[in-house]
């Protein structure tokens, strides 16, 4: 069965605190998994969440601040001791280049995995399985920032009342999706188009058009609000986003289940996040992210 949840690792900013540790993010889809923002303590904090080395496949990192890349060296690390038997491949803004050179190769250990370095420098598509093509696009933040967007091809769903309509069962359904026609009926006549879901990683930026191209139309939003409103100011000269204006873009974007998270330090009450969110007029699926939690993608409608 295809599993598409995110695995929330750590949801503080740029201070840890008792209960909340430094940013990351296990995107699990279908079966791959993706890393994003690994920041100090993510390879326990994977332990905790039953997440292991194996289970990743590509790194995604936003831009070379500590909370969103100093837990490369471990998790790096780590990938090469257990030997992780398939090829793994690092996204990251190619003007941190030597961040990443110095994290992967911080301190001395055995190299035994290759991990593909694949740095970003523009917007647009970086990768695709089929299974999903991985988009980027710039975010304004004091040092270069890029946020992440997976979009999984539409695909089509038959309809069987349509189907029955024009007689058509058994192996005749799988030729005609094969040859797109049969005995004068089209695919068309009888399927729907199947929407592709959408994820966006949004972190860490002000307001920008790169956020709404990010999260236009996706099932699940994944952004950050490190500060409450009443900071608006405060946000906006450190290059972040409060509650209110992540949900607004929640809202204006279409998308269906709102992930808040990065929160700074100086807030200890996490229902505030949630009430100005709501204040905003986001009246979708909203969650304010806490430490090893999980939250599967909302079912396709
Ligand atoms: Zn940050």
């Amino acid at each position: 069965m295809s599993v598409r949840e995110l695995v929330v690792l750590g949801t503080a900013s740029q201070v840890p605190t008792r209960h909340r540790n430094h940013n990351g993010y296990l995107l699990r889809w279908d079966g791959e998994g993706i890393l994003f923002d690994p920041g100090e303590g993510t390879q326990r904090q994977m332990l905790r969440a039953g997440v292991a080395a194996h289970d990743l496949n590509r790194i995604c990192v936003t831009h070379f601040h500590g909370d969103h890349s100093l837990g490369l060296a471990g998790v790096i690390q780590r990938i090469n001791l257990d030997k992780v038997p398939h090829p793994l491949t690092a996204h990251y803004p190619l003007s941190g280049q030597r961040f990443f050179d110095r994290l992967r190769y911080a301190t001395a250990y055995r190299e035994t995995v290759d991990i593909a370095e694949a740095p970003i420098s523009a917007d647009g598509v970086i990768a695709d399985t089929g299974g999903y093509a991985l988009h980027t696009a710039r975010l304004s933040h004091p040092v270069e920032s890029y946020g992440y967007r997976l979009v999984e091809p539409d695909g089509i769903r038959m309809l069987p009342d349509r189907l029955a309509a024009h007689g058509i069962k058994g192996p005749d359904v799988g030729r005609l999706q094969r040859e797109g026609v049969l005995r004068g009926v089209s695919l068309d006549d009888v399927s729907e188009v199947r929407r592709g879901q959408r994820f966006a990683f949004v972190m860490d930026t002000r307001l920008c058009d790169g956020v709404y191209t990010l999260a236009d139309g996706c099932e699940m939003l994944v952004i950050e609000s490190t500060f409450l409103d009443e900071d608006v100011e405060l946000a906006e000269e450190h290059g972040h986003l409060t509650a209110g204006q992540a949900a607004r873009v929640a809202v204006d974007c279409g998308v269906r289940h709102l992930v808040l998270t990065h929160f700074s330090q100086r807030y200890t009450e996490p229902d505030e996040f949630e009430r100005q969110a709501r204040e905003a007029g986001f009246d979708g699926e909203l969650t304010v992210a806490h430490d090893l939690l999980r939250v599967p993608l909302p079912k396709r409608r």
